[in-house]
Formats: structure tokens, sequence, C-alpha cells
């Protein structure tokens, strides 16, 4: 008989599967973790080896050849990568194809895309040491180029101050023999000493860095400004000097210049940045450099959580509680919790950090899994601002600011100081209406209001993206009675702007920012210091240090106070918390104004007079009443589909085959926003005091979910650990 290798390859198709397929005839057998082009039906698709095998389901003849080998070098991924992979696609249930692939770079997802040609770098040769030591003569540039080495190796791109025949030169020094090249080493870091740290901030580095061989997960629960990123850099410094690799993952709009500018200062060593914004040949740069080991830092959005890392030393997780770190489509998985599995199998520590930690993390520190660090101080001597509440019952409102936090704002102007106006609402309203009959503008294929963007002429469905042109009557009864209701952060930046003339105001949200270097300009102005006023939304709330701003005004978040999501007062406890911390960050005490219609709420009051960790913990025990994550263990079968009653029709069918067991199943329910982009969107809530029941129920459910008669007729998902509802 002959011995046939077969090869299982991960494919990106939908499908719940690897693949078969023999070796090429002549060629030897492609490694574990490479790319191979396959024949897949009518296409060719780029696939990566996961296995070899010596047996099929199939028989052999019904096997195809793979069509050749795409990766001449080391496998892409290395053999632990894969099995964080393997782990991934099992818990979340995912297919297989889709999650290894999309841990590639976008260019090597493509048969053509390939790895670049590790970075050169240039020194001198004996000779050329001796001809330094000559007369330059007429070759000025030659002898300049070689004086630009006499201390060393350089990259290409450093020799370009030599004049724009840079290359020419270095061509001619190369056949003389004077130069010659090499595989550029990782550039060596280079320190320059921080603060002397707090006592608590020595704490927690002392406890952290005391096993940096060894798996452990730590929570580093610091208030804003008590320091978290100097305790991170300390880390990575000794990290770094054991020649080993650190990957800090921050949320989307966590990724500012400042924090990268203040890597670069401290540790003397440029980030590889990775995130989904880059151009893709500079992605694909980044994460090369990280898979040959030449990037010892590695800062990335979720994305990045997946980069080769062959001499991984730590993870950091900055702002841990962040949604942005749950993908919420296709492969829906936390890279928080797929951090700490990975820094697991790698055996290294992973630090987790937040001023407001997830519930997730808190329950995980007070059960002892994870080692908690507190740090309960700003690290300078800035104090905790002062909590002022406003009852919007008992207020004249001016565009939506009460009168009080405008003689607020006027005082600090006064001061020459610098104030920060917080509305998690973009546009100019939530909402056009008509005064006449009532109609109001909502989208056709959401359940939702359209924003009103009044400069823009236009009403927006911030949620499928859908525009129409503002009508200039109403559509429905035509008199010309059509108002905004509610404000955004157009209104606001409007209604200041009228309020106090000559002051500057600054938006920040995502229609402003968009536009290339406005970002970076706006706050460039901010840091100036000079008294102005920051109207923005959640965008603020993150990463940015502003140290004149003393005084925040939080418009509203009355809408949290009664969410059917039972995580609104989580994510309202963090935001409150986070956008507070930016006042008051140096030496001059801060003011936090809430306007709310709720003053009097047991949610806020406990907030705003114990503190997020007190608050936390209640928020805790309700769920725990409840059985609620982080105390149960919730997964979600999503449906979508136009009509609303396919959608129903195939979760009632998969609600009769649910497997028995400890996990339960209900439903269906809608989604809190059913409509979108036009589909019905409904639910089964799967709920369980043990994960592992959780899990093999689902497993056994999802094969005969796929033979469902209405399974075809419907988009459907698990989503394990879910986020939204
Ligand atoms: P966090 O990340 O917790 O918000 P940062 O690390 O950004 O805090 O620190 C807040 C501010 O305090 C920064 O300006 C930082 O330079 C400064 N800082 C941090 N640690 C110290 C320290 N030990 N001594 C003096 N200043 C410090
Ligand atoms: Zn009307
Ligand atoms: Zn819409």
């Amino acid at each position: 008989m002959i011995h046939h290798p077969i090869i299982k390859v991960a494919i990106p198709v939908p499908l719940p599967q690897l693949f078969d397929y023999l070796q090429t005839e002549d060629g030897s057998l492609t490694p574990v973790g490479s790319r191979v082009l396959v024949p897949f039906g009518h296409r060719k698709l780029v696939g990566i080896v996961i296995a070899h095998a010596t047996e099929s389901a199939l028989p052999t003849e019904k096997l195809h050849r793979i069509v050749q080998p795409l990766d001449q070098s080391e496998p892409l991924f290395d053999s632990k990568l894969l099995e964080l992979l393997k782990w991934c696609w099992k818990y979340y249930k995912h297919a297989p194809g889709e999650v290894v692939l999309s841990a590639l770079p976008p260019v090597l997802r493509n048969a053509q895309g390939k790895l670049p040609a590790a970075p050169l770098q240039y020194l001198l040769t004996d000779s050329g040491r001796q001809r330094l030591g000559q007369p330059a003569g007429r070759a000025k540039s030659q002898h300049a180029m070689l004086e630009a080495l006499a201390d060393g190796p350089k990259a290409g791109d450093k020799l370009s101050s030599i004049g724009s025949q840079w290359r020419k030169t270095l061509a001619r020094l190369k056949e003389g023999g004077w130069v010659e090249e090499e595989t550029a080493e990782a550039a060596e870091p280079f320190f320059t000493p921080g603060p002397q740290l707090t006592p608590e901030q020595q704490k927690a580095v002392d406890k952290i860095s005391h096993d940096l061989q060894h798996f452990h997960c730590h929570l580093l629960d610091g208030i804003t400004g008590s320091g978290k990123t100097e305790v991170y850099m300390t880390l990575i410094e000794r990290v770094l000097s054991a020649g080993r690799q650190t990957l800090v993952l921050v949320p989307e709009i966590g990724l500012t210049p400042q924090l990268l500018r203040r890597f670069r200062q401290r540790l003397g060593l440029e980030p590889a940045v990775i995130h989904s914004g880059l151009s893709h040949g500079k992605r694909l740069a980044a994460w090369a450099e990280a898979r040959a080991g030449r990037a010892l830092l590695v800062v990335g959005t979720r994305s990045s959580l997946f980069t080769p890392l062959p001499k991984a030393g730590l993870i950091i997780l900055d702002e841990e509680h962040d949604a942005s770190f749950k993908q919420q489509d296709g492969f829906r998985y936390s890279a928080r919790d797929v951090a700490v599995k990975r820094a697991a199998e790698l055996r290294i520590p992973v630090v987790l950090g937040s001023a407001t930690p997830s519930l997730e993390s808190l329950s995980n520190a007070a059960s002892g899994k994870y080692a908690w660090h507190r740090l309960r101080q700003r690290a300078t001597r800035a104090s905790l601002p002062h909590w002022r509440v406003l009852d919007l019952c008992q207020q004249k409102t001016y565009q939506g600011l009460s009168s009080s936090a405008l003689e607020a704002i006027a005082e600090a102007i006064d001061r020459q100081e610098q104030v920060m106006v917080f509305l998690n609402r973009r546009g100019y309203a939530p909402v056009l209406m008509c005064h006449q009959c009532g109609w109001h503008g909502s989208c056709d294929r959401c359940d939702a209001h359209l924003t009103w963007h009044r400069s823009a002429g236009r009403l927006c469905c911030h949620h499928c993206g859908r525009q129409r042109k503002t009508p200039a009557l109403c559509p429905e009864c035509q008199a010309d009675a059509l108002m905004g209701a509610g404000e955004g952060t157009q209104q606001l930046e409007e209604a200041l702007e009228q309020r106090f003339p000559g002051l500057p105001v600054l938006r920040f949200d995502r229609d402003r920012t968009s536009r290339k270097g406005v970002m970076d300009r706006q706050l460039e102005e901010v840091m100036k210091g000079e008294p102005c006023v920051l109207v923005g939304t959640q965008m603020l709330a993150k990463g940015h240090h502003f140290p004149n701003v003393t005084l925040v005004v939080i418009v509203n978040v009355d809408q949290a106070l009664y969410s059917a999501d039972y995580r609104a007062l989580e994510r309202m406890g963090q935001l409150l918390q986070q956008v507070a911390g930016r006042a008051g960050r140096m030496e001059k005490a801060g003011t936090v104004i809430l306007q709310t219609f709720h003053p009097e709420h047991p949610a806020l009051e406990l907030l705003l007079t114990q503190g997020y960790e007190v608050y936390a913990r209640w928020l805790l025990e309700e769920r725990r009443l409840a059985g609620l994550p982080p105390v149960g263990y919730q997964a979600l079968l999503r449906a979508e589909a136009h009509e609303r009653s396919q959608a129903q029709q195939f979760l009632q069918e998969a609600l009769k085959v649910f497997p028995q067991g400890e996990a339960k199943a209900n439903g269906p329910i809608p989604a809190i926003m059913e409509r979108m982009g036009g589909r019905s969107r409904m639910y089964l809530m799967l709920l369980s005091s043990s994960r592992a029941s959780l899990h093999r129920q689902i497993d056994q459910w999802q094969p005969l979910l796929r033979d469902l008669p209405s399974a075809r007729k419907t988009r459907w998902a698990i989503d394990i650990d879910p986020q939204e509802l």
C-alpha cells in the first residue's frame, strides 16, 4: 500500500472543519504553520497547514493535491500560536479557517503576498576602515558615507542624510569592498530613567517582576493618574533588558500619539505599531519585525493579539474593561480573555490595567485567581476631583447646558483654565421632529432615530450608516416646523461659541477627527494650556492627559440608568469615572459636574459617594443574584433575517433541539435594537452555572443547528461570553 501523507488545511470558509489535501507530487511535506494554495470548488484559496496525518475520512482518490506551498522561509506560525488559534476556534465555536486566517496581516491572506525581506544594515570592512584614514580626495560623498559608518553599522535610511545620491554612493562602496551589508539586528533600547516610583507603584512593580519567568495574571487596578503607564514602562524595561518582547494591547481609541511618545522617550525604542487603520504594507512590516523577534515592543489594538512573538516576555492590556476588546462580528473573541490564555501558554505574565476594572476581572481578583494591585493615590500632587450633581428638574437649560454649568465654565475660563464638556452623542441633534404633527426622522432599516447633522444638511443613521438630505419641510404634513430635539456635540459646540464669543471651542468626535491631522492639531492646541473648551464624545475619556483641564461637565448619561442591558450600569460607572479622571490631573484641583434628571438614583448615589470599587461590588452582587456573568456563564445563539418570523422560527427550532444539561436556553428574545441594517435580530440566551456544561451542550448542539430546515434562511452565529444584547 502506498503511503500518502495527508495535509490538514484551515481555509477561510464558514465551515466547521479542516480540509484534507495531498502534497504536490514532487514537493516535500509543507510544514505545519505555512501557507498553501489549494483548490476549493471552482476557486483557489490560501490556507494554512494545521497538521499532517496518515489517514483521511475520505478515500485518497477523492483528495485533491495542494496547488503549491506559498512560504519559502520558516512557517508563519509557530506551534504555540497554532495551539492558541485551535483553542480559539473550539472555545468560540467559530470556523477554524476564518479564525486562523484572521490572525494573518491582510497582505498574507493573498497568494501573492510575501513576507518582506529582513531589513539590512551596512558596516565598514577592514579596507573601508583603512580608506577612512586616508584623505577624501575627490570622492567626497563616498568619504562622508564611510565617516557615517565609522561608529558602527547603520540602516539604509540612516545614510540618506549624505545626499540624494546616497544609494549610488552606497552601491559604489559595496562594489569596491569598502562596505558590506548584513541583516539588521534589533535596535538596542536606550532607557531614560523615569520618576522615582510612589510606594504603591513600587510595590506593584516588585510583585509583578518578582517572577517574570512564569504565567501569572495581574490586575493593575489604579485610578486615573495613579501612574499605571509608569508601572508598565518599568516592567517593559526589565523585560527588554532580558532581551524579550512585550506586547501592549490598547483599545481602539486608546492608541494615542501621547502614549507612543512616552514609550519612545522612556525606552529609547520605536514601538512596532499594529492596528487595522494602518496601510497594509506598514502593518505587514510591523508584523514581520515582531515575528522575526526584532521588534521588541509591539503596541496595537485587538487584532494585534495574534502577532507572532518568538521571544515573548510580557503581555500588557491597558483599559482592560474597554468594550472594543471584544470583536462584535465574525470571529467574536475577547482579546482580553485570549490574551490571558496566550500568556498562560507562553508561560509569561500578563498585566490587565484599568482605573475601572470590568466585573469579570474584579471577580477574578477577589477570588485570588488574579493578583490584585491597587493604586489609590495619584502619582503627582493632584488631588481627586470633587463631584457636583446638578438636578436638571431644578435648572434652566440652554441647548442642553444648565445655567449652573455655564456659570462654572465661565469661572474656570476666568481663572485661565480649561474645561471639558462630555456628551456621548455626535451630530447636532439626536432626532429631527415636526412640531406640527409629531413626525420624526427614523431609519427605515433600523429601530433608531436619524441623527441630524445640521452643517452637513443630512440625517444619518449611526447604526447602519444610511444617510439622506435633511428635508426642508415636514415630509408628513408639509409644515415648516422641523426642529431638533435633544443635543449632540455639534450643538454644544455652537452653544458654547455663542455663549463665550472669542473662546476657542475644540470638538472631538468621529465626524471632526476623521479628517487627517485634525486630532493632532487640536491636541496640540489644548496642550498650549490657554483657556479653551473641549467638547467631545468618549474619544475624550481615554488616554489623554490634559494638565490644565480643571472642570469636566457631563451633559447627560441618564439613558444608562434605565437601560434593558444588564451591563449598562457597569459601563456608565466606568465612563463617568474615566471622564471625571480627566479633571485636575496636575496641581490644580478639579471639579466634575454631572447633569441628571435622576440625582436620587441609587446607582448614581452609590458611585459618587462610595467610589467605583464599592459600586462594582454592589453590581457584582446583583449579577450573583441573577446568575448573570461573571458569576454565571453566558452564550447567545444570534439570528438575523429580513423577516422577524424567519429568525424567530429558526430560534424556536433551535430551542427544541437544545441538549439537556445544566445550561438552560431561553428565548427567542429580540435584540435591544431589533431592526438594524434592514434585518430583524433576535437571540436565544444560554445561561449556566458551569462553563464546562455550557460548552459541552453547545458542542453537541452545533451539528443539530446546521441540519435545521430553517438554518439556511437565516444568518446565525454563536456568541460566547457576549458583550452586547
Ligand atoms: P495612569 O496611566 O494611571 O493614568 P500615568 O502613568 O499616565 O497614569 O501618570 C499620570 C501622570 O503622573 C503622568 O504625567 C506621569 O508622568 C506622572 N507620574 C507617574 N508616576 C509618577 C511618579 N512616580 N512620580 C512623579 N510623577 C509620576
Ligand atoms: Zn409634520
Ligand atoms: Zn439605520
